[in-house]
Order: C-alpha cells, then sequence, then structure tokens
C-alpha cells in the first residue's frame, strides 16, 4: 500500500483510527491480530542447549568416554577388567557438575535477558484521547506516533504533522545527514529514504516534532522486510571472561601435560594394558577436570549477572555485563548538572522587568503563590513577559492544576499562572511553528497566530536570546537596545545566577515571524536545588579517589553556585566559548584544575572526554540528548538518564539511571567494585584449590619414586575424590561467594587500575603460596598414615574438603568482611561439609572407597585445619600480600 502517496485523511480511513488515537479494545485486536512489533524473533533461551553444553568441555567428554568403556569392560569382562562401580560415580558426579553448570549458566542467561527487555526502546503514542507512553513492541497499525527529539522510531508511519522534524535515517539509506520530514504527500513514485512524508522503524528523530500514523509493524515494516536488526545485540565477552577463558586455557594445557605425565608414567611401570590403562587414565583425565578451571569465565558472567541484578535494585541499569568491570575502574564522573546534580524540580523565584525585580512566591510545581509587583514596575510588560513564557512552552497541562514536560517549562507554566496567564487566556493562540531549542542554540521560538496576526516569541539562555534581540520594552515602551544595556542586563543574570538561579532571556515581535530582530521582555530566574543525597556521594566519591567534573549548559555563575554547595572545587569556571580557543595542550592542563565547566555543548564534552582518556583517565559521563550519544559512546561507562534521556541517547549508553540521580552513579560504583572484590575472591579461591589438589599430587608420586622409591605410583586421592572435591568447591560456594556483601572499606580505596586484569601480582602470588600450603598440609595428613592406604585416603580427602572450605573464610577475612555476614555462604559451607560427612558414614563410602573416621582423626584434621589456618595468617602478614587498595 502507498500509504505516502494519498491524503492524510484517506489515510486514517484506511486504518480506520482518527487523530485522537485508538481506544483499548481496538489496541487489543489489533495486537492480536498483527502480534508484537518486533523486528525478529527474540533468540530465546534453550535450556536444553545450555545444559548439553556443560557437557561438551573436551575434557569431560573425553573422561565420560573413558568412564563408559570402563564400565563397559568391567561388565564384558569382569575378571580381567578393573573398571567397577567407581565409574558409575564418576558419571553420576560429572552429571551433578553439569547441573552445576547448567544452573549457573541459565540464571546468567536470565539475568541478561532480562536486562535486555529493560533496556528495549519505548514510543509515545496517542490513545483514547490521551498521550502514553508504551514499550515500543506495542505499537500497532493506527497508533499515533507522538515524535520528540531523540526518539528512536518505533514503527513505518505516515507523518500527519511536523513541526522542523528532522530524521536521521542513515541506519536505513548509509545518508548521514538528516531528511526534513513534512506532511503533504509526493506524487512521484519514492523509494525508501525519498518519502518525505514518511517515517520507518529504526530512524531517529534529530529535531523538532511531529505526529504519525503506524502503517506497519513488525516484519511488515521496511526493516522487518530487509530483516535487519537496528541493534546488535549479542554480547561480547567482557574483558574478565576473556582474560579468564585465556588463563584457563593456560592452566588447561599445563594441567594435561602434567596429567599425561602421570599417565605416562605410571604406564611405564604396570606396562599397557587395558586392565592398566583405563584406571590410570581416568584418573590422569578426572585430575585434569579438577584441576582445569574451566568453569572460571561462567563464574565471571553469573557474578557479573547478579550484581547487575543488585544494581537494578538500586536503580541503576546496565545495557551489557563488561560495564560492570569497567565500573570498578572509573577515576572519573563527568556529570550534569540538571536533573542529576539537582531536583530538577523548578519554580520561577525572580523576574526581571523594567529594570527591576520582582519576587515570586510558592513551592516546586504547585499553583500556589504570587507575583509581588512594585506599583511602579508595568503590569502589561510583566504579562507579556509571561505569555511568552507559556506561549514558547511545550509543557501542557495535563489536569486542571497538573502540568507535564521539561522541568524549566513546566515553571515557567506555573509562574504564567500566578500572574494570570492562564490556559483558557491564552486559547485564543495558535501555534503555527517552533524553531526547536537545542542544546548548541540555547534557545527555542514560536510563531503563533491571533486574529490573522502573527507573532514571534523567545526564551533561551538570557546571553543568546539577547543576541537576537535589537530592542527591549521599559515601561511599555520599546527602546533601543545599546551596549551598555546590554551589559546591564547580562549584570543581572549574573547576579541573579549568583543566588544559584536558572535565569532564562524572553523576547518577541509582533507581526514578525523570523528569529531575528527581537524586542527583549526581562528575565525569570528559577530555582533548582541540589538534591540532598548528592553532596554526600561527592564525598564519597572524593574519598574513594574518584574526581567529579561538573559539565553544564547552564550559566557559569550558576553553575559555580551549584557546585559550591556540592562541595565541587569551583576555583575557576570555563565556558563552552573559552573552551573553543584552546589547543589540546591547553585543555590538557585546563582539566587538571577545572572541575566545572558550563555553558557547553554536547561536542565540547566529547573534547573534554578525549582529553581525559588520552591521560589514561577511566571516565564515566553522563547525558540524556540526541547529540549526546557521540559522548556517551566514547566515555568508557556512558550514563543515559533513565527519565530525562532519549532513546538514541540510551541506544548509545552503558549504563540507564533509571531515577537520574548522581547519587545512584556512585551506588553503581560501589556495586562495580564489589562484584570484582567476589569474583576475584572466588578465582583466588578456586585456582587455590585446584593448585592445592595438584601439589598434593605430584608431590605424593615425587615422594613415592624418590625418597620411597616404590614400584607402585602413590595416589593420595582417587579419581572420585577429585571429582568430588570439584563439584564441592565449584559448586554451592560459588555462587555464595558471588552474593557475598560489599567490603566496607570499599568506598575508602582508590580506583583499581583498569589494565589490571582479576589476576593481579598479589592474586597470582596468594594463588601459589595458598595452594602450596594446601597441597603440602594435606600431604602431611597423607604419609603420617601411609600404612593404612585406604584410611590415609580417607583422612587426605576429608581434610582437602575442610581446609578448601576453610580457605574461604580465610579469603574474606582479607577483605574484612565478618565471619557469618553472607548467609548464603555459611549454608554453602554447612551443606558441602554435611555431604561430605554423608558419603563418609553412609553406605555410599564404599563406592568411594573411604572409611569411617574415628574421633581421634577428626581432632588430627581439626589441628591441621588450626595450624593451616594460623600458617595463612602469618603469610598475609609477611607476603605483600593484598593491599588494601589492591584487594
Ligand atoms: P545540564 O547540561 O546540566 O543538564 P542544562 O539543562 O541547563 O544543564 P541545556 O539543556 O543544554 O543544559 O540548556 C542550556 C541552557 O539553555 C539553559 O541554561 C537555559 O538557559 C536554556 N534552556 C534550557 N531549556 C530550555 C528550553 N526548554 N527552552 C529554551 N531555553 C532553554
Amino acid at each position: 500500500m502507498n500509504f505516502h502517496a494519498i491524503t492524510i485523511e484517506e489515510v486514517t480511513k484506511k486504518l480506520q483510527t482518527n487523530k485522537s488515537g485508538l481506544n483499548n479494545t481496538e489496541v487489543k485486536k489489533r495486537q492480536e491480530k498483527f502480534g508484537l512489533n518486533e523486528l525478529t524473533q527474540g533468540k530465546k533461551i534453550s535450556p536444553l542447549k545450555i545444559f548439553f553444553a556443560q557437557f561438551t568441555d573436551f575434557l569431560v567428554i573425553i573422561l565420560i568416554g573413558a568412564a563408559i568403556i570402563s564400565f563397559a569392560a568391567s561388565i564384558m569382562f569382569p575378571q580381567q577388567s578393573a573398571g567397577n562401580i567407581d565409574t558409575v560415580l564418576i558419571l553420576i558426579i560429572l552429571l551433578a557438575n553439569g547441573v552445576f553448570g547448567f544452573i549457573q549458566n541459565y540464571k546468567a542467561e536470565q539475568s541478561i535477558e532480562k536486562l535486555k527487555n529493560m533496556s528495549s526502546p519505548s514510543a509515545v503514542v496517542f490513545r483514547n484521547g490521551i498521550q502514553e507512553r508504551i514499550d515500543a513492541s506495542h505499537v500497532v497499525p493506527g497508533d499515533i506516533l507522538i515524535l520528540g527529539e531523540g526518539d528512536i522510531i518505533a514503527a513505518d508511519a505516515r507523518i500527519i504533522e511536523a513541526n522542523n522534524l528532522r530524521i536521521d535515517e542513515s541506519n536505513l539509506t548509509g545518508e548521514s545527514l538528516p531528511v526534513t520530514k513534512q506532511t503533504q504527500p509526493l506524487k512521484e513514485k519514492a523509494v525508501i529514504g525519498d518519502q518525505s512524508n514518511m517515517i520507518f522503524t529504526s530512524a531517529f528523530v534529530v529535531g523538532g516534532t511531529g505526529r504519525a500514523i503506524v502503517i506497519a509493524t513488525g516484519m511488515e515494516t521496511q526493516v522487518g522486510h530487509i530483516a535487519k536488526r537496528l541493534e546488535n545485540t549479542e554480547d561480547r565477552p567482557s574483558p574478565f571472561q576473556t582474560e579468564l577463558s585465556q588463563l584457563g586455557k593456560k592452566i588447561g594445557l599445563s594441567v594435561i601435560a602434567l596429567a599425561t605425565l602421570i599417565i605416562v608414567a605410571q604406564l611405564a611401570v604396570t606396562g599397557v594394558s587395558l586392565n592398566n590403562f583405563l584406571p590410570v587414565f581416568i584418573f590422569g583425565a578426572s585430575l585434569a577436570v579438577a584441576a582445569v578451571p574451566e568453569g572460571l569465565p561462567a563464574v565471571v558472567t553469573v557474578g557479573l549477572a547478579m550484581g547487575s541484578r543488585r544494581m537494578v535494585k538500586k536503580k541503576a541499569l546496565v545495557r551489557h555485563l563488561a560495564v560492570v568491570e569497567s565500573l570498578g575502574s572509573v577515576d572519573i564522573i563527568c556529570t550534569d548538572k540538571t536533573g542529576t546534580l539537582t531536583e530538577s524540580k523548578m519554580s520561577v523565584r525572580q523576574i526581571h522587568v523594567d529594570n527591576q525585580n520582582i519576587e515570586v512566591t510558592g513551592q516546586g510545581y504547585g499553583l500556589e503563590g504570587e507575583i509581588k509587583k512594585a506599583q511602579s514596575i508595568s503590569k502589561k510588560d510583566v504579562e507579556l513577559l509571561l505569555k511568552t513564557g507559556a506561549l514558547c512552552n511545550n509543557a501542557q497541562w495535563q489536569s486542571k492544576d497538573e502540568v507535564i514536560g521539561d522541568p524549566t517549562e513546566i515553571a515557567l507554566l506555573v509562574s504564567a499562572y500566578k500572574g494570570k496567564q492562564t490556559k483558557k487566556a491564552l486559547e485564543s493562540y495558535k501555534r503555527l511553528h517552533e524553531n526547536a531549542f537545542s542544546s548548541e542554540r540555547k534557545m527555542m521560538s514560536v510563531v503563533c497566530e491571533k486574529k490573522g496576526q502573527k507573532s514571534i516569541y523567545a526564551k533561551g539562555a538570557a546571553e543568546m536570546v539577547l543576541e537576537k534581540c535589537t530592542h527591549i520594552i521599559e515601561n511599555e515602551k520599546i527602546i533601543k537596545l545599546n551596549e551598555a544595556k546590554r551589559k546591564e542586563i547580562l549584570a543581572v543574570t549574573n547576579h541573579m545566577a549568583s543566588d544559584a538561579l536558572r535565569v532564562l532571556g524572553f523576547a518577541y515581535k509582533e507581526k514578525w515571524e523570523k528569529e531575528e530582530k527581537l524586542i527583549f521582555l526581562g528575565l525569570q530566574g528559577m530555582i533548582d536545588p541540589p538534591r540532598k543525597e548528592v553532596a554526600k556521594s561527592i564525598k564519597d566519591c572524593k574519598k574513594a579517589g574518584i574526581r567529579i567534573i561538573m559539565i553544564t549548559g547552564d550559566h557559569p555563575v550558576t553553575a559555580a553556585a551549584i557546585a559550591k554547595e556540592l562541595g565541587i572545587s569551583t576555583q575557576t569556571v570555563t565556558t563552552g566559548a573559552e573552551l573553543n580557543t584552546l589547543s589540546s595542550n591547553e585543555l590538557k592542563s585546563k582539566l587538571k584544575s577545572v572541575s566545572v565547566f558550563a555553558r557547553v555543548n554536547p561536542e565540547h564534552k566529547v573534547n573534554i572526554l578525549q582529553a581525559l582518556q588520552n591521560e589514561g583517565h577511566l571516565v564515566a559521563m553522563t547525558g540524556d540528548g540526541v547529540n549526546d550519544a557521540p559522548a556517551l559512546k566514547q566515555a568508557d561507562v556512558g550514563i543515559v538518564m533513565g527519565i530525562r534521556g532519549t532513546d538514541v541517547a540510551r541506544q548509545a549508553s552503558d549504563m540507564v539511571l533509571l531515577d537520574d540521580n548522581f547519587a545512584t552513579i556512585r551506588s553503581a560504583i560501589r556495586e562495580g567494585r564489589g562484584i570484582f572484590d567476589n569474583i576475584r575472591k572466588f578465582v583466588n579461591y578456586l585456582l587455590s584449590a585446584n593448585a592445592g589438589e595438584v601439589v598434593l599430587i605430584v608431590l605424593a608420586l615425587l615422594y613415592g619414586r624418590l625418597i620411597l622409591g616404590s614400584e607402585q605410583l602413590l595416589i593420595p586421592l582417587l579419581a572420585v575424590h577429585l571429582l568430588w572435591v570439584n563439584l564441592l568447591t565449584d559448586g554451592l560456594p560459588a555462587v555464595a561467594l558471588s552474593l557475598d556483601p560489599i567490603a566496607k572499606n570499599i568506598m575508602k580505596r582508590p580506583p583499581r587500575p583498569f589494565e589490571e586484569g582479576v589476576m593481579n601480582r598479589s592474586t597470582g602470588m596468594m594463588v601459589l603460596t595458598m595452594g602450596s600450603l594446601l597441597g603440602l598440609t594435606t600431604l602431611i595428613m597423607y604419609l603420617i598414615h601411609l600404612e593404612d592406604p585406604i584410611h590415609a585416603r580417607t583422612i587426605t580427602f576429608t581434610t582437602l574438603v575442610v581446609l578448601e572450605l576453610m580457605k574461604i573464610a580465610h579469603l574474606r577475612s582479607q577483605y574484612k568482611l565478618p565471619a557469618f555476614s553472607n548467609p548464603w555462604l555459611v549454608g554453602a559451607v554447612i551443606i558441602s561439609f554435611l555431604l561430605q560427612l554423608i558419603i563418609l558414614y553412609t553406605p555410599l563410602s564404599q563406592y568411594f572407597q573411604l572409611v569411617p573416621l574415628d574421633a581421634f582423626d577428626w581432632l588430627k584434621i581439626g589441628l591441621a585445619t588450626s595450624v593451616f589456618w594460623g600458617l595463612s595468617r602469618l603469610i598475609d602478614q609477611f607476603s605483600e600480600g593484598p593491599k588494601e587498595n589492591e584487594l
């Protein structure tokens, strides 16, 4: 259907809709008929696929194969084969391991899926005669889309109203310049991109406003036809995941080499036969499976995913997991002011007209309050100023006493109301055209018609509006605006700004449509108080070694006043105009001392950001508008405002602040650091446990050959034991460690250098020393019981389990976490220990080839544990160990 070639009335008729939009029953019907407005069927996670993925690991497959062959051989050749129930146990443990892996991965996948859904785009539609924001996937043909700057177009639609509407269609056409859209149909046959009265899914509004009727959704859209995805939602592996899978591979290769060596050594002694080969091979493979930390990347994912779920509860939504890692290393936060540091609940406090100030009373957006005009001020001038603020305004009356829209504009509608410029009083003005606001222009204007007469009304940053003015109104007289007068107005602006007021200038001209040669009317100053919690958050960030830089579009004096209240250094404030004159070197040195930048535009943000990054800083930057998208993309952590932010900015960001609040950034950084701690704790735990097992096996073998000169190899643990320990330690404690609380001192440490991965020098040292200590302690337990091999194995095996569980306590003590502060972990440790008791004291013990331990054995285990604990604390003292800031 060529919707672009017919009239709006015909489109409306064809789609059976009208200007006030569809009603609920119709929406329901259409949703059933057309389905969700989605480009591709969302890739659903298949639990089965995740489950089988747990068994695709090369080593696990080999081990499963060997166990099955061994089991089959034990049935077919019961006399010759050494395979026994042992192999079944191995399969069961591997299955249990797979189930654990599955649960972890499935949880991680689910969290990732949830995150994706939460950050999906929205659309503003007109339904039942009211404007509402809905999930973009719920848009149906016939819906009326309301378009504003930064919106991503949710469906293909025909324009029915356009005010300077400019659309970026580069996603579809590759054309980087925005296209201006209009309502009239084009007669000629057109292709995508030439249809200037049509908009298409995935393009976005660069500027202006408009309305459009949806003509196609989902796969029926142009983009659907070419089945192109707007966003590449593939999750890249995060740096940690890459680092750890590489580390895992390296360790894996060494362990496989070691296992091969053990197999070859054993076979050299016993000779090769099926009887000999399979058990030795299974032992070697089990050692490899137990010691290779193949689960590391998955554990990182679980850690990141769980952490990111906690972050959502604190109102910070991460859009991909890798950002959680960067968060912990952020050392500079570049934040905007309005709404993030301040409440953005503005109310006009002061008006400047006819060279005099007028006080405006009232609180917030409340309509109570009055304009305390002095006798000497012209009533008409005040009314004209207030009227201009109300006409040049996109906020709307939602009900009799509620206004919705941009906070600056709400404040102006409210001040106009207080001055009797009510909605009703202004009804006779019909808006014809809008020169939209942008952060570059810092002003806007509208052309309105009343009784056939067209006039222009403008508002914006005082100096910008002044530039467009040639005259000023004073006591109802229009006089020329000379240089002295301009200076005087700017001085008044400065004065008002120094009281932390956000000041806007107003101008108009009757019978005139151009945004030039205007008549200046006066100023309105509104209060936008700092958010209460922000000053403390800034203090905390400073303690945590994070510098705060305020980058705002507002007046330098207002910016400085707010910065001062919040404890941001305000020695010098640099403006966008100054930035334009600086060389990159000058900017670099400015950035060392300046922490407040005012009257900047989004382009300046990118420059500041790049300069900081070149100096090696890891920068988080906030933004909301379309033009902030490049800065958000460039930032190490791009943070978009969930409430104020546009769809385009959201797409470019790494994290969404659901409450637009700076304090949330601080919480997110704290969480990010906490998540990192937990991941490092776990990696440390897992690797030192594995190292301990390897040390034990290797030393026992060497001891047997070299010291005892024994023919047979000394094997302190059987294959099932190794796999069991692996199951106990990789299972519950892993998940529980990722739920560990955040260390109290976490925001007193400096940020972690970003290049430093999970395995830094001190963690590496820890793994080696603690692994050796673990291996040596268990070896001694083995050797002193050597005359009874089964008893020796049982006591060694149990000591290993107990020490590994003990190791968790040691690890956490380094982070100064109270022993019982994580109930999950306490539970995990208790369950793991109980499981060990079960295999010791139930008939299961025969399958594990264990004998029950008596009280004296437990006493010895207790003693070994105490020595281990004491020595590990001693190592903490003497090793360079993790320092406070390196943990
Ligand atoms: P921040 O960057 O900290 O959020 P901001 O909201 O003041 O600060 P911009 O939105 O770029 O930054 O606004 C810059 C200036 O433009 C404001 O100080 C104000 O003078 C003017 N301004 C803001 N909103 C409007 C508007 N709706 N209409 C006209 N002028 C506006």
